[in-house]
């Protein structure tokens, strides 16, 4: 087996060199044990945060990825079997089956399984619950999202579209803006080229917006703060903007024109709806099944090219989910 470990805690831009492959020996499997290797795998920002926060130099970078059963010793996870483990960064391992869940029952053919690192799967149900159990999403609300281009940016301008609502999103790159209008969103800016960040949130939306799904933080939540409507819902989902500072960022907020417009601002970690997971993917599943939610995937191929494709998803190279296809 191969594995990519973390050989130097990440210093501001995660380098190439901060990451090292090493060949793994495994043992034969035991009872209630099963082999199984990877095909494709997720790159996602989460990592360069949580390296920081929980690992050692010298770990297996952690991560998911979907993987067949090749040995199986385990009797829910037979060869053959498609699987989600949290295996982290590496081509085989091995299970006791506790960190592998079975790919949602009824998978069509002709959708990717690597669809269950993304649109059907961690990012998918993020813009789900930061859309319905965050910002309460209703018909007619209008929503901005940042990073909009990407895994779960991409797919909560659509379904919020799905819900009735208009949909402004922000992205880096004038491809990814043209995308954006491709699946939906009413409106589509490139924020790194509008003049003025303020006067192009608000010529999206003179009104000014209900729900913000912040996936970017720092400066642009700043301004994007002061376009809420009262009552406003804001999700904090992500902060990648701020991921590669050395040190918090401290500054200060308008309070008062926010307390004036009474907002609702909440911060959330997708899996404390673990319970309501399966309901929720199957609804993903059957957007994507009738075409209402539209997927899109950046593939790097080759597991040696990992940390490469890393670096490019926080590059923002990345329109739609970053994978790695081994
Ligand atoms: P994406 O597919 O959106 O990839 C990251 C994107 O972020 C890039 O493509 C880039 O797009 C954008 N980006 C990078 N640097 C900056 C910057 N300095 N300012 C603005 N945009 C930037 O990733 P995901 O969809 O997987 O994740 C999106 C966000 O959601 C992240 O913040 C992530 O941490 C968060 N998240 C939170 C979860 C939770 O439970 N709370 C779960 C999953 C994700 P561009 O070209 O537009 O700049």
């Amino acid at each position: 087996s191969k594995a990519w470990t973390l050989a130097k805690h990440f210093k501001g831009f995660p380098k190439l060199s901060d990451f090292k492959q090493q060949e793994v020996e495994l043992p034969n499997i035991k009872d209630g044990e099963v082999l199984i290797e990877a095909l494709f795998l997720s790159v996602d920002p989460y990592m360069r945060s949580y390296s920081s926060i929980s690992m050692k130099e010298g770990n297996i970078m952690v991560g998911s990825q979907v993987a067949r059963v090749v040995e199986s010793k385990n009797s829910a996870f037979p060869v053959g079997d498609f699987v989600i483990s949290t295996a982290g960064w590496t081509t085989h391992s091995i299970s006791d089956g506790k960190n592998l869940q079975s790919l949602l029952c009824n998978w069509p053919e002709h959708i990717p399984k690597s669809v269950a690192l993304g649109t059907i799967g961690m990012p998918g149900l993020t813009a789900y619950f930061g859309l319905f159990e965050v910002c309460s999403l209703k018909e007619g609300d209008t929503v901005l999202v940042n990073a909009a281009a990407g895994a779960v940016g991409s797919s909560v301008g659509q379904i919020a579209k799905i819900k009735g609502c208009k949909v402004v999103g922000c992205a880096g790159t004038d491809d990814k803006v043209a995308y954006l209008k491709q699946i939906g969103f009413d409106e589509a800016f490139n924020y790194k080229t509008v003049s003025s960040l303020e006067e192009a949130l608000k010529k999206a939306s003179p009104d000014g917006y209900d729900c913000y799904f912040d996936n970017v933080g720092g400066t642009f939540s700043s301004v994007a703060l002061l376009q809420m409507k009262q009552y406003g819902r804001i999700a904090l989902c992500g902060a990648i903007s701020l991921y590669n500072d050395s040190a918090p960022q401290l500054g200060t907020y308008p309070v008062v024109p926010f307390i004036l417009k009474e907002f609702r601002m909440e911060g959330f970690i997708v899996s404390r709806w673990k319970d309501k997971s399966e309901e929720a993917l199957k609804q993903l599943m059957t957007w994507v099944v009738e075409g209402k939610l539209k997927y899109r995937e950046q593939i790097t191929e080759g597991f040696d090219n990992m940390p490469a494709g890393f670096l490019g998803m926080l590059k923002g190279e990345n329109t739609g989910k970053a994978i790695i296809k081994v």
